[in-house]
């Protein structure tokens, strides 16, 4: 299924993340997680692509595991550490096992690299215009209500925003954020450039102490003193951080959906207790399946 098809709706989705494996013989393992995550019953499970000094070589292998349980997957793919032509090839890949949809990324730029070379693509609207000429994919692209830690303002980061919308985009998903007017703030804007496609707001529950400084280092996302506050009282303890982490992404995604926000996307991180404990918060507000 095309996920536009359930992103043009009213109705309010939540979608789950999970990372492949390092290596195959991981994969069994992985398998179950994917059949975990599924009986939780997302609208749509994603995969991610590298990310985070992961590995690609599983992406296609775990969204054709997903799609198996009948939820549709979502496969990112990079550009920013592959030729143009390892490109191609896993969209070949993608269309031979009927994987329909795309999160087109450029990735992280590799430290002490020469970048872009001549066979490379330099941002993901170039990605996204090649994957929409090689194949009939639903494709969608990162955004930043923040902005990406890249551009200058935000403003200069919504032009090349609306450039891959202009590309063949056609919806996005939020880089996450712990202060939903962060979001609202970032929508409205989005709406004055033109870009209405549909958004899906990436939420991560934080449930340890070590987690957080990793989030703010790797991307300077805002910490509102409410979730340090947390930090500072439960760090320390595992089980009532993890308790109070869960309240915090629960608490986010209530506000968002009573503000109209209807598609979610939960950073599980491979972790279906904590997607599953946050599911059962919701579970007169989202209805499964
Ligand atoms: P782009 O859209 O190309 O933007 C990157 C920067 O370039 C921005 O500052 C933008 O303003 C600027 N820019 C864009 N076009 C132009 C232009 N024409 N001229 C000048 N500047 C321009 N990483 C992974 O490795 N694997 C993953 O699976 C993964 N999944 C992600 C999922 C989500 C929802 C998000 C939000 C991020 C994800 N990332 C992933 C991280 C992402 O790859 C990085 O944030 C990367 O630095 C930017 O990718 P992008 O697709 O947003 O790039």
């Amino acid at each position: 299924m095309r996920l536009t098809e359930l992103l043009k709706t009213d109705q309010v989705t939540i979608s789950c993340e999970l990372f492949p494996p390092k290596q195959g013989a991981q994969l069994e393992n992985y398998k179950k997680t994917v059949a975990d995550m599924a009986a939780l019953k997302p609208a749509y499970m994603s995969v991610t692509y590298g990310a985070t000094g992961g590995t690609s070589d599983y992406t296609v292998e775990l969204a054709k595991e997903v799609e198996k349980h009948q939820i549709p997957a979502l496969a990112h793919l990079t550009c920013a550490s592959s030729t143009k032509e390892k490109v191609a090839s896993v969209i070949e890949e993608l269309k031979a096992n009927k994987i329909e949809n795309i999160l087109a990324l450029r990735g992280d730029i590799p430290e002490n690299a020469d970048f872009p070379l001549p066979n490379q693509y330099r941002h993901a609207s170039e990605l996204i215009a090649d994957i929409k000429a090689q194949g009939d994919f639903c494709i969608g692209g990162a955004c930043y209500p923040e902005g990406h830690p890249e551009a200058d303002t935000i403003f200069q980061d919504l032009d090349h925003l609306k450039e891959k919308v202009d590309a063949g985009c056609e919806f996005l998903t939020t880089q996450m954020f712990f202060d939903n007017h962060i979001l609202y703030n970032f929508m409205y804007k989005a709406l004055t450039k033109g870009i209405d496609v549909p958004v899906v707001a990436g939420i991560m529950p934080v449930t340890n102490k070590a987690q957080i400084k990793r989030i703010v280092s790797l991307s300077g996302n805002m910490v509102p003193p409410r979730f340090l506050a947390i930090v500072d009282r439960f760090g320390e303890n595992p089980a009532a951080m993890r308790q109070a982490g869960i309240a915090y992404a629960t608490d986010q995604i209530i506000d968002l959906i009573a503000n109209g926000v209807n598609h979610v996307h939960i950073y599980t991180m491979n972790k279906p207790d904590i997607a599953g404990e946050i599911l059962d918060n919701l579970s007169e507000i989202y209805v499964r399946g």
